[in-house]
């Protein structure tokens, strides 16, 4: 959605709750210092934004009959963790789903807790982080084809969702081809603004 704070300070933001969980829109915001980020730090409880939208078609289908290989890298997991959200809210069991997650370190990892706890079967989270700083279970570097191939290398008819800055997504893209993933099973959420 476009969310609009004024004085021409408008950003499109991925809602990072779900329709199941709660009765008003969240937003996740990787706070930068910029503009944008003072004016959200200034708002308090009444003040008025607008928002604009949704936009863009980044979900699961509803009759999903494979499994699913999510890669997110840092605030790229807003949306993911929108459907991840949903999909244990709906008690839904219909596939398999992976979530790689790439971060710098154990610290830039949100919704960890959270992540950690979902309750939906078959569900996997594999940290990725570059930095490897004090988590022992997490791959070290960046997501790539072999973490990749190697979580889903039981799964069937599988769709590979991406999200995350421009670089992370051309990344994943790049990996992807190396597996030999086909245009048509992948869905991505780019995330433009980010270097
Ligand atoms: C579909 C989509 C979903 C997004 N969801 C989230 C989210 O859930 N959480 C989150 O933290 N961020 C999200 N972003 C990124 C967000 O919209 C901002 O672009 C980013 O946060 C940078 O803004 P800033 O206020 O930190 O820095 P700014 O200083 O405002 O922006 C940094 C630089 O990027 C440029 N820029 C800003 N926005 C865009 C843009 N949309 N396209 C091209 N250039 C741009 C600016 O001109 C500036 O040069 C999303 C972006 C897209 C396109």
């Amino acid at each position: 959605m476009f969310v609009d704070l004024g004085d021409n300070l408008v950003h499109p933001l991925s809602l990072s709750d779900c329709p199941e969980e709660s009765v008003f829109l969240e937003f996740t915001k990787r706070m930068t210092g910029s503009d944008y980020c003072q004016r959200l730090e200034s708002l308090k409880k009444g003040d008025v934004v607008s928002v604009k939208g949704p936009e863009g078609k980044f979900t699961l289908k509803d009759d999903a009959d494979g499994d699913y290989i999510f890669l997110a890298g840092g605030i790229g997991i807003t949306p993911l963790r929108s459907i991840l959200k949903s999909y244990e809210k709906q008690k839904k069991d219909c596939c398999r789903i992976t979530l790689i997650y790439g971060n710098n370190d154990k610290d830039d990892i949100a919704f960890k807790d959270e992540l950690e706890n979902l309750k939906i079967a078959h569900f996997k989270l594999v940290n990725v982080l570059s930095d490897n700083t004090g988590m022992e279970e997490a791959d070290k570097g960046f997501i790539t084809a072999d973490i990749i191939g190697r979580e889903s290398a039981q799964f069937t008819g599988v769709k590979y969702f991406i999200s995350g800055p421009p670089a992370m997504v051309k990344g994943m893209h790049k990996e992807l081809g190396k597996l030999h993933v086909s245009d048509d099973d992948i869905q991505t959420d780019l995330f433009a603004g980010y270097d």
